[in-house]
């Protein structure tokens, strides 16, 4: 007998088929004497459903009452869950975040989670009970109705495999696992049968939308072994765990991730003296734009060029403050360009091997594409290249490190 939390995404809860569907896979695991937490996020569409109906009254609803209207999508879920369990003679029981209390901060729709009672969980569990439990939601100390982010279900399930010890956590989805890569973009992608939070985690930032990233960085911190897979289809999914496997056997490379969002700003003639990077990016700061890749380059005049970037929706914005800096400051000019993207290369792997960013610059050559910018750490090697270029890049990496499909 074996504990599970099983989180539901909005396409797998997507209609009433659906949700019947989900109640028999759960009966399916209680028939064979498992214990089954289930998170259901809304059904899928909902969540935007309400935010477009809060922007017809507002366009700037304050954060309280958005988290007040967005919880009520997976409250629908939990209930319609539990009756379709119900018909299938499945004993079981709905719960709000508020109600099993999974308490949180008070930022409303970024609130963390501080802690869960476990208790009702247990009790059902222990009465033969499947629990149902609503994704994305809790309640701060005060009993407001928090939300945890777009996305939050992922945490809402790995911190509730984490409360109540299950033996693993398993996130059903429209595919059947993680990739090496966007199948849209590379159908030779394949499927990877287990992967490392690190991995997961560097994937989730730079680009793969399978898991919400502090869904992964919970699952990491708290050792939860999380498996991605499919709603629809039976299937081993991947498996997201520790990994005791020696890095010096392990693929280079586990998967290329990219992203599409980001934009680059250029400073060029920047007086080279103390504390100016702090004067270019304070004031970006200051705005709330989040800067990602950062390179500073001295010109043989003694000048130096700094260049970032940020989010694309922050590109005109940052373009604006930075305009300004640039004439306090006595600097040449600012250029941008927001036709880029981010392409990386993932693989605890990388730690024990050499070449492999001589690999990735070589293979990116061969195809003409230029590098506009790099970054690396222990585990990744990202670089930036112009838009056009994002198909061919992602595709020439997946093949150089071996990555494609066998042919069938
Ligand atoms: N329903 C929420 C959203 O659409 C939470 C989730 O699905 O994880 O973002
Ligand atoms: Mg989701």
């Amino acid at each position: 007998m074996a504990l599970y939390v099983y989180k539901f995404g909005g396409t797998s809860v997507g209609s009433v088929e659906r949700i019947k569907a989900v109640a028999e896979k759960i009966k399916k695991a209680r028939d064979q004497g498992d214990q089954v937490v289930a998170v259901v996020s809304a059904m899928s569409g909902e969540t935007n459903r309400l935010v477009a109906l809060a922007k017809e009254i507002q366009t700037q609803p304050t954060e309280r009452e958005m988290d007040v209207l967005l919880s009520t999508g997976e409250q629908v879920t939990i209930s319609l869950l539990c009756m379709a369990l119900h018909e299938l003679g499945c004993s079981a029981c709905s719960y709000t975040g508020a109600q099993v209390r999974i308490l949180t901060d008070s930022s409303h729709t970024k609130a963390r989670i501080q802690e869960i009672d476990d208790r009702k969980i247990h009790a059902d569990l222990k009465s033969g009970r499947v629990v149902v439990v609503a994704g994305f939601q809790g309640v701060d100390e005060h009993g407001n109705i928090t939300t945890l982010g777009r996305g939050g279900s992922d945490t809402t399930a790995v911190a509730l495999a984490a409360a109540v010890k299950a033996d693993e956590c398993h996130i059903y989805t429209d595919v059947d696992g993680v990739y090496t890569t966007d199948p849209r973009v590379e159908p030779k992608a394949r499927r990877l049968d287990k992967i490392t939070f690190e991995e997961m985690l560097e994937m989730a930032s730079l680009g793969s939308k399978v898991l919400q990233i502090r869904s992964v960085e919970f699952a990491g911190k708290y050792n939860v072994a999380l498996r991605v897979l499919s709603s629809f289809e039976e299937g081993p999914g991947t498996l997201i765990s520790y990994d005791e496997e020696s890095e010096m056997e392990k693929a280079l490379v586990s998967g290329i991730a990219f992203n599409k969002d980001e934009a680059k700003l250029t400073v060029t003639g920047v007086p080279d003296l103390p504390g100016v990077a702090s004067k270019i990016l304070g004031p970006i700061a200051d705005q709330n734009i989040e800067v990602d890749m950062i390179v500073q380059n001295i010109a043989e005049d003694a000048t130096t060029d700094f260049t970032f970037t940020v989010h694309r929706n922050d590109y005109l914005r940052a373009m604006a403050i930075l305009e300004k800096v640039c004439s306090d400051m006595g600097a040449r000019r600012v250029t941008g360009d927001d036709n880029i993207v981010k392409v990386s290369i993932v693989g605890v792997g990388m730690r024990s091997h050499a070449g492999i960013a001589s690999t990735m610059f070589k293979t990116l050559a061969e195809e003409g594409i230029n590098i506009r910018m790099i970054s690396t750490s222990e585990i990744k090697i990202s670089v930036v290249v112009d838009e056009k270029y994002l198909e061919l890049a992602v595709r020439s990496l997946h093949k150089a490190f071996g990555l494609d499909k066998k042919e069938q």
